[in-house]
């Protein structure tokens, strides 16, 4: 928990910023929102690239820096080494090459920073003060635009060696010369088939209508037969993956975030079914999946309590 002074945190996504001040208790008590252009920087050099990104943050810091502020906490789409603050690459900003994020903004903004991948920040967020509190252990998946998966092993935050662990979307739920075509370059990667973007092409192929995941949801639960196609679909191929996870684990606990919760009588229970189907006998019936409790708030706080990590 955070202990003491309020914090900025900073959640970043490829188009949009958000950075809030945040009080001990996670309360968010004020929240700016910025438009970013940090898809676009791949025509930058490493070194612009990485000026480019500092500054904006720093810029979108300022009105809520005060004497009070005890650091800045950051998720960013990309994988760090391990709680250095240094990112270590980021897919959608290749030329960013053990860049570090967090010493460049705390020179420029005179306070201390710590910046770790956005999708382990809502694993943290949910297990600190969400769904996922007082579990020892947490799988967290955010289904967005993408998947995203962070893991909370013991308490802690898990990152792997590279910074690379719980890649949950890329995990392969479908073979054969029909697998979908993923953003990562494979096929039958799980966020070909669950994402909201997925999901949104999905239904356009089977009804002729390219609609928002929200409007698709909606249609769901009022009982559209195309939607809940879709969305149980969706849902089986998510239990499947989750089932990987879990003979890797031996996990009790997984949190859901994104959108598509909004459609959670619908998806709970197919994700269940398909599930127990994919584990081994002894697995069965020992996991819980949650919906999300702080939404889109999860990165936000999670980016704020990294400060108060055992370094
Ligand atoms: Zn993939």
């Amino acid at each position: 928990m955070i202990e003491k002074g309020d914090v900025l945190a900073a959640d970043i996504g490829g188009t949009n910023l958000r950075l809030a001040r945040v009080q001990a208790g996670g309360h968010i008590v004020r929240e700016v929102r910025v438009q970013t252009n940090f898809s676009q920087l791949t025509e930058l050099s490493s070194e612009a690239a990485a000026q480019a990104i500092v500054d904006t943050i720093s810029q979108a810091a300022q009105p809520l820096l005060d004497a009070d502020i005890v650091g800045l906490g950051i998720g960013f789409p990309g994988f760090f080494m391990g709680d250095s603050g240094i990112l270590a690459s980021s897919p959608n900003i290749p030329q960013l090459d053990n860049f570090n994020l967090a010493e460049l903004l705390s020179n420029q903004l005179h306070i201390p920073v710590s910046a770790q991948n956005d999708a382990l920040c809502a694993a943290i967020g949910e297990h600190t003060f969400g769904a996922g509190k007082g579990h020892k252990n947490l799988l967290h998946i955010t289904l967005g635009t993408g998947i995203g998966g962070g893991f909370i092993l013991n308490h802690q935050p898990y990152t792997g060696e590279h910074g690379m662990a719980m890649e949950f979307g890329h995990l392969c739920v479908a073979h054969g010369q029909d697998a979908r075509l993923c953003g990562c370059g494979n096929h039958g990667c799980v966020e070909a088939y669950a994402s909201a973007s997925a999901i949104s092409a999905r239904y356009a192929e089977i009804s002729g209508e390219q609609l928002e995941t929200k409007i698709i949801f909606e249609r769901g639960i009022q009982g559209n037969h195309e939607a809940n196609v879709i969305i149980k679909s969706a849902a089986s191929y998510l239990g499947q993956a989750i089932a990987e996870a879990i003979k890797l684990l031996d996990i009790q606990t997984v949190c859901i975030s994104g959108g598509l919760i909004g459609a959670w009588n619908i998806l709970h229970p197919n994700i269940m079914v398909s599930l127990n189907n994919n584990l081994i006998p002894p697995q069965q019936n020992k996991v819980r999946i949650l919906p999300s409790i702080l939404k889109d708030n999860a990165g936000l706080l999670g980016a704020a309590n990294l400060f108060n990590k055992p370094k």
